[in-house]
């Protein structure tokens, strides 16, 4: 059976962080959806179509990464998926504490889904989509932390 993982996120934006959490999946399971969650209550930095359109060409030569939004929770996303697997990133332990009790939750919720939480490589460990958007909203070069390039902000 197809191995398939489900690597959900707001992704606003997607970082190197994320990217190296792909790549890395990508080598461990056959695909790996990159799941974009809208949350109708969570204003977006950066809209969802033009997040999508970055990744989907980004990830056009990668036949074992695809990207979708959806919609509500994300175990029954991963169902529909047929995605046994949850990818996730740990960059330290709040991120641990926080995957943790999602991921209980979720075991509860779909026993048959596996959570597998990867370590941030170092180097990657200091990124985070909210440093990006307060560099970017304020004018600073966010460039090295995001694997396309960002729209000019907003004025403010
Ligand atoms: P959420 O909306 O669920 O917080 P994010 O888009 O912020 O989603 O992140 C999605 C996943 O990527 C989470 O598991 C998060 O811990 C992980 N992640 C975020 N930044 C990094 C990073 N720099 N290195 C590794 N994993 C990361």
């Amino acid at each position: 059976m197809k191995k398939i993982a489900l690597f959900p996120g707001s992704f606003d934006p997607f970082t190197n962080g994320h990217l190296d959490i792909v790549r890395r999946g990508a080598g461990l399971f056959d695909e790996v959806i990159i799941a974009l969650g809208t949350n109708s209550s969570k204003q977006r930095y950066l809209p969802l179509d033009w997040m999508l359109a970055q990744l989907e060409a980004l990830f056009q030569d990668e036949p074992r990464v695809s990207v979708r939004s959806y919609q509500g929770l994300t175990v029954e996303f991963a169902r529909a998926t047929g995605a046994r697997y949850l990818l996730r990133g740990l960059r330290n332990t709040l991120d641990f504490e926080y995957e943790n009790s999602i991921g209980q939750a979720n075991r509860l919720l779909y026993p048959e889904l596996e959570t597998v939480a990867l370590l941030t490589a170092p180097t990657l460990a200091a990124i985070s989509s909210t440093i990006v958007r307060d560099i970017h909203r304020y004018g600073g070069d966010a460039a090295q932390f995001v694997p396309f390039a960002l729209p000019p902000p907003k004025p403010a």
